[in-house]
């Protein structure tokens, strides 16, 4: 574990090691392949130095909650490292629209009208492809951003039809004290009313969960990098 006490030097080389396999394992046991599940590795407060090993490892899809931050540390990483993917897996203000879409090649955020008309505009302005997922609020919890599941088949059309946005598929975050399963069920059964394959699902605690309900990408930070201070 990190110790913080001494800030001695975390291993998140062996982490992602051991989280590929438990990747592994988790999907041979549902009947799924390796291949089909994306791992982003949510770098978020973290820094360059502690983002470069699994870099050097081979690690390319990661995930930032804050335009600011990620804009200060990936522009060099990206131009250091071919292929970067970059994921903003945070809540999006109209004012950072642009941003985002200058820096983040996909968005798994999308929660509400008013964005996906701006991201949409900004999209096109810059000439720029993004994929996008729609977040459910699976909890409906009033802290959380997120479509209804009520709302969620037609919001996706609206989208796809009206905004005409790349939406690749559905995100969610359970709630912290329920069984994600329900709801990694629930994101998969609206995905499908949808007509989308993509779920965006599971975490440091649950994404071998996620994975038996169908994430095609997991979203993992702490039990990689650690701890977050
Ligand atoms: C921070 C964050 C994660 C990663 O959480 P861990 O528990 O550290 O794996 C995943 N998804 C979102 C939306 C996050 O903000």
């Amino acid at each position: 574990m990190h110790d913080e006490s001494t800030n001695t030097r975390y291993d998140s080389v062996n982490a992602l090691q051991q989280i590929s396999a438990k990747i592994e394992k988790a999907a041979s046991k549902s009947g799924r392949s390796y291949s089909d599940i994306t791992l982003v590795a949510v770098s978020k407060t973290f820094d360059t130095p502690e983002i470069l090993p699994i870099l050097k490892m081979g690690q390319r899809v990661f995930g930032e909650n804050r335009v600011q931050e990620a804009k200060a540390k990936w522009p060099t990483l990206q131009k250091a490292f071919l292929n970067i993917q970059l994921h903003l897996i945070g809540p999006l203000q109209s004012n950072k629209a642009a941003e985002a879409i200058q820096l983040f090649d996909v968005i798994e955020t999308i929660n509400r009208e008013k964005i996906a008309m701006v991201l949409a505009q900004e999209a096109k302005k810059q000439d720029k492809r993004l994929k996008f997922y729609v977040q459910v609020n699976t909890g409906l919890e009033p802290q959380k951003s997120g479509i209804t599941p009520q709302d969620t088949v037609a919001f996706v059309r609206r989208c796809q039809t009206f905004h005409h946005l790349d939406i690749e598929g559905l995100m969610c975050i359970p709630p912290a004290d329920e069984n994600p399963g329900l709801h990694f069920a629930l994101l998969e059964k609206l995905g499908r009313e949808a007509g989308l394959s993509k779920f965006s699902m599971g975490m440091s605690r649950d994404f071998e969960t996620a994975i038996a309900f169908g994430a095609t990408s997991i979203r993992v930070g702490s039990a990689i990098f650690g701890h977050r201070i």
